[in-house]
This record gives structure tokens, sequence and C-alpha cells, in this order.
């Protein structure tokens, strides 16, 4: 015997996310559905984004007795804020995240033959969603939000939002040096122009 299973410190049934699996029963297929608001745990983030703290997430678990333990399979919704990856603006948004958890029973197979953090174990009569739900959540993160799919970002030359700028908008409008050069250039290069070349800068 692992002397960590021994030392396990005992699930407090009040914690929002603990549930007691004789509520289930221990006859296969038995199951148990709960919907439930759960406050958020804290440190659900990532740099551009996080489930705000203070927060509330919506649970909707089915608790389903199997041979070898309880499964559950859970669907949260939390709230999302954010900063845009693309134009840097706050958003909001609400993130789905299923989770399908098996909590073995001590002394089932599956206790013998796997470990702690491969498979999760029943604690005593209880089991704790949280460490699923924390890993599920903190994966399902988007690592390059955006404020919506298709924003456009800013324009890296000015910093305005292309959504606030005309479609010609550039700065290919160059130091008064250049555009000097460039007009000795221009006559020459105007007619041998074969290439199709953008010339951003030359009125219509
Ligand atoms: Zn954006
Ligand atoms: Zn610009």
């Amino acid at each position: 015997m692992p002397e960590n299973r021994k030392t396990q410190e005992r699930l407090d049934p009040r914690k929002p996310l603990v549930f007691d699996a004789r509520e289930v029963g221990r006859r296969p297929g038995s199951m148990k559905r709960l919907r439930r608001p759960v406050p958020v745990p804290e440190g659900l983030a990532l740099d551009l984004v996080r489930v705000p703290a203070g927060t509330t997430l919506d649970l909707d678990v089915r608790l389903e007795s199997v041979l070898e333990g309880v499964l559950a399979s859970s669907t949260v919704t939390v709230p999302l804020e954010g900063e845009c990856g693309r134009c840097l603006e706050s958003f909001q948004d609400t993130l789905v995240v299923d989770i399908q958890e098996l909590y073995a029973y001590p002394d089932s197979e599956t206790d013998d033959t796997t470990d702690e953090d491969e498979v999760s174990r029943l604690q005593g009569d209880f089991l704790d969603l949280e460490p699923a739900l924390r890993d599920a959540v903190v994966l399902a993160l988007p690592t390059n939000p955006l404020c919506r799919d298709d924003c456009p970002g800013m324009c890296p030359d000015c910093g305005v939002h292309w959504d606030d700028l005309p479609p010609e908008h550039s700065h290919d409008v160059t130091d008064p040096r250049w555009a000097a050069l460039q007009s000795l250039q221009e006559p020459a290069s105007e007619s041998t122009d074969a290439f199709g070349a953008h010339r951003g800068s030359q009125p219509n």
C-alpha cells in the first residue's frame, strides 16, 4: 500500500464541488443528475483571459455508478473576461466545457492498477470535482483570445483599431527626403513597370 493513501486528508463535504457518492448508490447504472451554481475557484486564468474571481459557474453534473467507481460527466459554463490578442480591447464571453472523470472505489481493480494522478479516487464516500474541473477549464481557455472571430486588429503604425480607420488607410507616405528621391526615379519606372508593383501612394 502506498504510504500517501493513508495520509490522505478527508474531503470537506460542505465544499460546493464535493459530492457524496452514497447519493448515487453502488448499483452499476444508477445515476443522479445535479445542477447547481458554484462559486468560481480561484486562479482559472491565463495571461490575457480569466474566469473572474467572485463570479459563479453553472455546473450540470451526472454522477453514474459504474463497476469501478463513480463516473462524473459534467458540463460547466463559466464567464470569461479578457483582452483581445489583436486589438487589446477588453471583452467578455462565456465558455462551456465538458468534463468526464472517473472516481475509482478504494480497493477496486482500478485502484490497484493505476496511480491517483491517472485516475481520481473516491475519498471515503466523497468525490471532489474541483481538480478535474480546474484542469479542464484552464486547458480550454483560449491562449490567443479575440474580442470577436474576425477582429481586424490595429494598424501597426498608428495603433488605431482598423474598425475606426477608412479602408484606404496607410502610412506609405514618406519622409520628404525619400519623396524627393522617389520623384527622381518615378518617370523611368512608371513606363517600365511591367510587374504590377503596388503603388499605394499614387492618387487615382
Ligand atoms: Zn479585437
Ligand atoms: Zn495607421
